[in-house]
């Protein structure tokens, strides 16, 4: 840990296993460290921690097109070009169509093209009910999701400096893309959250595999395993067999969706629910 703090990432194969709820429970507890919401596509961290906004800046990301009227002389030669459709017959770029792939930028005989970065999301300094936090939201239809999550990871890693926080807690986006491979660059720590169904245990072989490419050390919590202890048992085969260690599997509480339609996570309220989260959180901890 010889950068002077330690990042921890809880991540899925897939949404909707649990991840959020639990990475909610984690930034509640002690002890104090800077939180990360990478899930930069469709961010529900702050439903739960309610960030108060201290700093807002603009993402820019990718590029777009447009033409200058004085220099087009209207060949054509752009729109039959484009493969987005995004020229419209007066020759204007439909901004919103526009990819920036720059092909009418170099085909125009008339050097009419320019191409320019866009505003493709914000991202924010908060603190929040978790400490200090650093969230984003990328524009629907916008790409360089990776890009922004990289970013709001740097600004973390510069608050954890700035503030002596040896702990940074980034819940990670659904899937095995872009993002998610901007989010796993580089931590200490991978927790996978699973949930003992096939699609669960499909999704967690992906996400596994992908995360023994960046040298970080993976876990493996178990989430509902009571809803199917067989399936439950073969995770933790499968897992048993590679080395991954399984740390916690928590079973399935009618309360959750309770707590989260009041904006709060499982450890707020006492029960085996918030012990057994506890206990994989100190277990996280625990690694050297
Ligand atoms: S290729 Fe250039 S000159 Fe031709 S229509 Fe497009 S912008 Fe105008
Ligand atoms: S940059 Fe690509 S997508 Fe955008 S208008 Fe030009 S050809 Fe079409």
């Amino acid at each position: 840990m010889n950068k002077g703090f330690r990042e921890i990432l809880v991540i899925s194969g897939k949404g909707g296993t649990g991840k959020t709820t639990l990475a909610s429970s984690f930034a509640l507890l002690p002890p104090e460290k800077v939180v990360v919401d990478a899930d930069v596509d469709a961010p529900d961290l702050h439903i739960i921690l309610k960030p108060q906004v201290l700093e807002a800046q603009r993402f820019m990301g990718g590029r777009v097109a447009g033409i200058d009227p004085d220099k087009c002389d209207g060949c054509g030669l752009c729109r039959e070009l484009c493969r987005y459709d995004a020229i419209t017959p007066h020759y204007r770029v439909d901004p919103l169509a526009c990819d920036g792939c720059a092909l009418c930028y170099f085909a125009c005989p008339r050097e009419a093209i320019t191409l320019k970065e866009k505003e493709a999301g914000m991202w924010f300094l908060s603190r929040s009910r978790g400490g200090p936090m650093t969230h984003a939201r990328l524009y629907p239809g916008e790409e360089n999701s990776g890009k922004l999550v990289t970013v709001i990871r740097n600004r973390a890693k510069e608050l954890a400096q700035e503030e002596g926080l040896e702990l940074i807690l980034i819940d990670g986006p659904p899937g095995i893309g872009c993002p998610v491979i901007s989010a796993m660059t580089g931590v200490d720590q991978v927790l996978v959250v699973t949930e003992p169904t096939p699609s669960g245990h499909h999704d967690l072989e992906r996400v596994v595999e992908l995360a023994w490419g960046f040298q970080a050390r993976v876990q493996v919590c178990i989430n509902q395993w009571d809803i199917n202890p067989q399936r439950t048992e073969e995770i933790e085969r499968w897992c048993g067999d590679r080395g991954v260690e399984v740390i916690g599997r928590i079973p399935f509480s009618p309360e959750v969706p309770r707590l989260q339609a009041q904006s709060k996570a499982p450890v707020e309220e006492e029960g085996p629910g918030a012990e057994t989260i506890i206990e994989i959180w100190k277990n996280l901890l625990e690694v050297e």
